[in-house]
């Protein structure tokens, strides 16, 4: 043993494991280890239990002999033995499995994948609501995490902010994960990414960074538009990109435009980064909308949303899914705190300054036009005084769609429809309110309607 008290690598090591992955992981995993000391190029350190010490081979035994490199350059392996029982005082029998934690529940683990960031367990597939506009980019999301082959290399997904691309990622790394534990997977931000080689360049450190990047079976990097224009972390990810493609190891990128439209990224790059499987996303229509919403809530069962304020929210929120699940939260947790069941009125006035942002300046005129094509009535015909069931539903159709989906204030709306009272467009709107509960020819009629409207 060539190593000596003063000189210890393991206390740095230690500080280095604490900041990467935490107090809790130290405390239930490393801090139950020995070190013995450095021998002929080899860490060596001891185990108190066999779970242990599979526990931190397979999930941190690569980055640990990083951090020993970094601190003593010599070191070129780490081996883990078990603690003979006279010197741990703990024999493998006396710590049975069940006073470390068991697997799914390692928060501090599972949570994390092998060096990225950490994972959020929302993002599954399961939760995921698949629709036209993202269907080619959950399929391929899907069968890399199928399939032991390397299908496409890289996969790069792109999208506007907020349609679900580190939703995918995440759920593809748990997927991984589950399927075969020994997997190793990155996910980080390309920013994160960005940090880390500064750094590790800073700190003369890039030979732990490249291990650290090159040795896995899946890295995922998010949202490279961040390093466009950053010279040097551009040519580490694409050296390190490279590499992993010729190991054969799958890469996952996202970024919010196509390769061909990232400015200030080398071209070579970005021709590599198509030679995979290019998939956008595209922005959300109405049904992927509705879709996601009443996933959300069926998920939170705390309160019951009504069909048509989802139906509402689905329509008039169409910047993105993140705003969207904001808006329906912001609901949700107001019907909560006031202790009141939500209703299109609670959700208008909760959600004002969203729905201003979001208008689509949808005008009256509009609406009349589409819900008069929509009877094959006359446009004229729809606004005159006439009273007949075929003339007057359709008109307080007209009048509801324009309560609902514009800004306009009942005497607008009822002065738009010649001249009208505004007591009768809000007995209109409580007309079809009404009506629409129970005849789903009606509803079916609005939400058809709805998508006409969204155009
Ligand atoms: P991006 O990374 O593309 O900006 P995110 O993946 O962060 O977007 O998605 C924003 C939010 O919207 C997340 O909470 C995510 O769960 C949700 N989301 C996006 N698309 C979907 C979908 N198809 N089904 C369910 N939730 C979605
Ligand atoms: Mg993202």
């Amino acid at each position: 043993m060539s190593d000596t008290r003063d000189s210890s690598p393991w206390p740095r090591v230690c500080e280095k494991f604490k900041r990467e992955f935490g107090h809790h992981a130290f405390t239930t995993w490393l801090g139950q280890l020995g070190f013995n000391g450095i021998d002929g190029g080899t860490a060596e350190l001891t185990a108190p239990t066999k779970f242990v010490r599979d526990w931190i081979q397979r999930h941190y035994a690569p980055r640990l002999q990083d951090f020993f490199a970094s601190e003593d350059a010599r070191v070129k392996a780490l081996t883990i033995r078990l603690a003979p029982k006279s010197m741990t005082g703990t024999p493998e029998t006396a710590a049975p499995a069940e006073t470390v934690p068991a697997e799914p529940a390692e928060a501090g683990i599972s949570m994390r994948t092998d060096e990225g960031s950490a994972l959020d367990p929302k993002y599954t597939f399961d939760s995921f609501v698949v629709g036209k506009s993202n269907e080619l980019a959950y399929a391929a999301a899907k069968r890399i995490s199928e399939s032991d082959d390397v299908a496409f290399n890289p996969l790069f997904l792109h999208g506007g902010v907020g349609l679900g691309k580190t939703h995918l990622m995440h759920a593809l790394a748990w997927e991984v994960k589950r399927r075969d534990p020994q997997k190793r997977v990155v996910y980080i931000s390309a920013e994160k990414f960005m940090f880390e080689f500064i750094a590790a360049l800073r700190f003369k450190d890039t030979h732990a960074f490249k291990q650290k990047f090159r040795a896995v079976d899946l890295l995922m990097v998010d949202d490279v538009q961040f390093i466009a224009n950053k010279e040097s972390t551009q040519e580490e990810f694409f050296h390190t990109f490279n590499a992993l493609v010729d190991n054969r190891c799958q890469v996952v990128i996202t970024a919010d435009r196509s390769p061909t439209d990232l400015e200030g990224i080398q071209d070579r790059i970005i021709s590599r980064l198509g030679w995979g499987l290019v998939a956008d996303i595209h922005p959300t229509d109405y049904e992927l909308r509705l879709g996601i919403l009443q996933s959300k809530a069926e998920q939170t069962r705390s309160v019951p949303v009504p069909a048509e304020v989802l139906e509402f929210l689905a329509r008039r929120i169409t910047s993105n899914v993140r705003e969207l699940e904001g808006a329906l939260n912001r609901v949700l947790a107001y019907g909560t705190l006031v202790g009141r069941p939500i209703t299109m009125d609670m959700t208008r006035d909760v959600l004002q300054d969203l729905i201003r942002a979001n208008d689509r300046k949808l005008t009256i005129d509009e609406i009349q036009r589409t819900v008069a094509d929509y009877f094959n009535l006359r446009l004229a015909e729809m606004l005159s005084e006439r009273r007949a069931r075929n003339i007057a539903r359709p008109r307080q159709i007209a009048m509801y769609l324009s309560k609902q989906l514009t800004s306009r204030s009942l005497p607008e709306i009822g002065r738009r429809f010649g001249g009208r009272d505004h007591t009768t467009v809000m007995h209109a709107v409580r007309k079809i309110e009404d009506l629409r509960r129970d005849d789903s020819q009606l509803d079916d009629d609005l939400a058809r309607l709805g998508r006409l409207l969204e155009g």
